[in-house]
């Protein structure tokens, strides 16, 4: 008996094809690389939209890219609608038919010798499943199958005139786990002797569901996971980037307001950072503007007015705009007087201190350094500290925790949120800790410079469990 957990993320009719596919597709390898961890990721159903022509090597090739960025070993099987799938598995290696994953047998039915077909005829999966059985006495699960349920026990939208036969065949033959993708919203689980039948929900309409199955000493256990937050938690996010931002990836505003809405949002906070408007893109990086200050920015590099009109034109209830601000290193904040006045929400963000470099050790001065700089912010009446201590990450040093309880300290003084923020970060939770015994609020920001990263707050509510914090978000959550 397999004794060592197995975790399985199953995905079903991604439809792929469209440009949403693709963000959700972005969203799920990153969900489950970085929160999820699973060793193996199942995708089957209708796994291409209509319009998608499967026997594109160019688009086939596009989504290959995308999944090869999974950590764990996946399958991909067209669905019974693709089946123009001669182009489809000399891009994808074809399933093999048995295939080990962590001490479990997977039987598909996406038959190689028939140029990927789905199998579709029962007693040919009766067949297999015989065949799997033979000399094999562990863990089987079969996928995928076409709504295959006991009968009266669930609704699928396929009826099969033969369900009885296969299941008793499935039973006959010790298979522990069908998975099926039914097209439909909702996950049923069906527990029947010592079998198990999934039927997954299709991810591509919202909420964007996903299911992760765990199996442990021949227990099962289902788990429906969603790519869009549960809207009843009414969460805002409070760190988004623009097209104006010199380092985003594919960010539109109206396309980023519209997706906010699908990923259960409640609102969205455009944040730019006020040194990207103000300086050019070298300027930038280089730094001058953190060395030389606000003085040094010439008025031909200057874009706020192109973000004010963005702002003029997209600016409602639910969609604020705001600054991602730093100081320079001598504590000036990095903004124009008059422009100060078209904000009224600011995150102050440290992106550097003088010192601090991948190439030299942390010395003292970093210490102090950074508590004059967060100080001078703070002064300046900001309503959020971005990132905090991610600055050292970035430079390859761990957070130094001598400096976690000052920054709570001034947080408090200063009545300004502390954000919890992954973009290539891993917040300290020892510092979130502190902030939360203190009582330092709490604001969620995805620091979003691609779509597909707008308001996934996963890894942020996963965090504050870890901390602790089983109570209500609007007791520890910026106010909106
Ligand atoms: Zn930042
Ligand atoms: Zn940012």
């Amino acid at each position: 008996m397999l004794n060592n957990p197995v975790k399985i993320a199953i995905i079903s009719d991604l439809n792929w094809g469209t440009e949403l596919t693709e963000i959700l597709l972005q969203r799920l390898v990153s969900r489950l690389n970085r929160l999820v961890h699973p060793q193996a990721t199942l995708i089957f159903g209708d796994t291409f939209d209509d319009s998608f022509s499967s026997n594109s090597v160019v688009n086939l090739l596009y989504l290959k890219n995308i999944l090869d960025k999974l950590d764990s070993p996946y399958m991909v099987i067209p669905g019974s609608f693709n089946t123009s799938s001669d182009q489809f598995f000399k891009i994808f290696a074809a399933p093999e038919q048995l295939k080990d994953i962590c001490g479990i047998q997977f039987v598909s039915f996406a038959n190689s010798g028939n140029h990927g077909n789905i199998v579709k005829q029962p007693h040919e999966n009766l067949v297999r499943f015989r065949q799997c059985r033979k000399d094999y006495s562990g863990i089987i699960v079969a996928f995928p199958q076409t709504g295959l349920f006991p009968q009266n026990r669930a609704k699928a939208s396929y009826k099969k005139t033969d369900t009885k036969t296969t299941i008793s065949c499935i039973k006959k033959n010790d298979i522990l786990l069908s998975l099926s993708s039914n097209h439909q919203k909702k996950s049923d689980v069906i527990k029947n002797g010592n079998m198990t039948f999934i039927n997954t929900p299709g991810i591509c309409e919202p909420p964007f569901p996903y299911t992760v199955i765990n199996i442990e000493k021949g227990q099962i256990q289902s788990e429906r996971q969603e790519l869009a937050m549960d809207s009843n938690l009414q969460l805002f996010d409070n760190h988004i980037h623009t097209q104006l931002a010199y380092c985003n990836d594919n960010m539109m505003i109206n396309k980023a307001i519209s997706l906010a809405g699908d990923f259960g949002l409640s609102g969205l906070t455009f944040t730019e950072h006020s040194g990207q408007l103000y300086f050019d893109n070298k300027s930038y990086w280089d730094k001058d503007c953190l060395k030389t200050g606000i003085i040094s920015a010439r008025d031909e590099d200057n874009r706020m007015i192109e973000y004010l009109k963005l702002k003029i034109n997209h600016q409602q209830n639910t969609v604020r705009f705001g600054l991602e601000v730093d100081c320079d290193y001598k504590g000036n904040l990095l903004i124009k007087k008059d422009d100060r006045s078209h904000f009224d929400f600011i995150i102050g963000a440290m992106h550097s201190l003088p010192g601090l470099s991948r190439d030299a050790a942390l010395n003292k001065n970093d210490g102090d350094d950074y508590l004059f700089l967060l100080e001078k912010l703070l002064i300046n009446n900001i309503n959020v500290l971005a990132h905090p201590f991610r600055l050292f990450k970035r430079c390859g040093k761990t957070a130094p925790e001598e400096l976690f309880l000052p920054t709570v300290k001034l947080l408090r003084k200063y009545n300004t949120a502390a954000e919890i923020n992954f973009h290539t970060n891993e917040p300290p939770i020892e510092f979130i800790r502190i902030c939360l015994n203190r009582g330092v609020r709490i604001s969620l920001g995805s620091d979003a410079h691609q779509l597909a990263e707008i308001g996934d707050f996963a890894y942020h509510l996963a965090l504050l469990k870890e901390a602790g914090f089983d109570g209500d978000l609007n007791d520890i959550l910026l106010p909106k």
